[in-house]
């Protein structure tokens, strides 16, 4: 192992097994790993048959507990952080502590594994393409409501973190500003021996929660399906504009037929998108 590197090491979500074999081996050879609560890593590396020493990394005091992993790193030592579950710095702290080392000149490795986002996506089967992720939705149910209500026009699979007792009130929430038929997925205690992907409408997925109060319980991944891709961005306006004017003095179809041939954009997209916009 090279010498003074901050390793970014994820752990598991839920199921032990998930941590990785590279994972095991960077905190066994490490001089010292910061945790997000020492108490919790305590057990995964009792677990996992390693005694390290342990400092406490969170968001109180990451200012001052990047200052002495510099320190550490400046002397020679290998530092890996970790946080209570899955990966560092996504949705969970680290991200100044990794901030001050580059600056300081050292490296930054990643070291991968679990992690909430990308496992619920990966089996959410909603388009996973493009997706984005706002990382835990708002605490409070007006700021809920004005945040789904900014992603109402999205065309992206949204991924969000929320909280077990909130969790009613986000959809509720997400139904009153997308609307009931919105398609969802909530993925819950993934990983873990109740692991349930609930899929539906908003209204379906309350439905299925409220009939069964045990599926309000747990961890949750939220993810909303983004809305179909604005057909018209595939026809630029101005082929658009010249279809109309064509039409003016020739059959709409053959209107589309030549600017489409003059242009590249399909034919029958101009057609359908002209005979929308024709007589306006
Ligand atoms: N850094 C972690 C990651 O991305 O894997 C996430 C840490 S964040 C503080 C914790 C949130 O991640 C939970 O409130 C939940 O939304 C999500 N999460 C973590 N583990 C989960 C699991 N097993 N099942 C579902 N969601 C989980």
């Amino acid at each position: 192992m090279a010498e003074n590197q901050l390793y970014v090491v994820a752990t598991p979500i839920g199921n032990l097994a998930d941590i990785t074999v590279r994972a095991q081996q960077v905190l066994e050879s490490v001089d010292i790993i910061a945790a997000e609560d020492t108490r919790h890593t305590k057990k995964l590396l009792n677990h996992l048959g390693i005694q390290k020493p342990l400092m406490a990394t969170h968001d109180h005091n990451e200012a001052q507990a990047a200052q002495q992993i510099i320190e550490k790193l400046q002397a020679g030592q290998n530092v890996a952080i970790v946080s209570d579950a899955g990966t560092p710095l996504i949705a969970d702290p680290g991200y100044h502590v990794a901030e001050q080392v580059a600056k300081a000149g050292f490296k930054v490795v990643p070291i991968p594994g679990a992690c909430a986002v990308i496992t619920a996506l990966c089996a959410a089967a909603l388009p996973t393409d493009r997706f984005i992720f706002d990382g835990f939705l708002p605490s409070k149910s007006a700021a809920r409501k004005s945040y789904f209500s900014s992603v109402k026009h999205e065309e992206r699979t949204t991924v969000i973190y929320e909280s077990p007792h909130r969790i009613m009130h986000a959809v509720d929430d997400l139904i009153a500003e997308l609307g009931p038929e919105k398609e969802i997925v909530l993925a819950r205690e993934l990983t873990k021996t109740f692991e349930t992907f609930l899929r539906g409408t908003a209204q379906e997925v309350k439905d299925i929660m409220q009939a069964d109060s045990n599926q309000q319980r747990g961890e949750f991944v939220m993810m909303v399906r983004g809305v179909l891709a604005n057909k018209k961005l595939e026809v630029s306006q101005e082929a658009l504009d010249l279809t109309l004017l064509i039409a003016q003095e020739l059959p709409l179809k053959k209107a589309a037929a030549i600017v489409s041939t003059h242009t590249g954009f399909k034919k029958n997209q101009l057609y359908q998108l002209a005979l929308e916009h024709k007589g306006e």
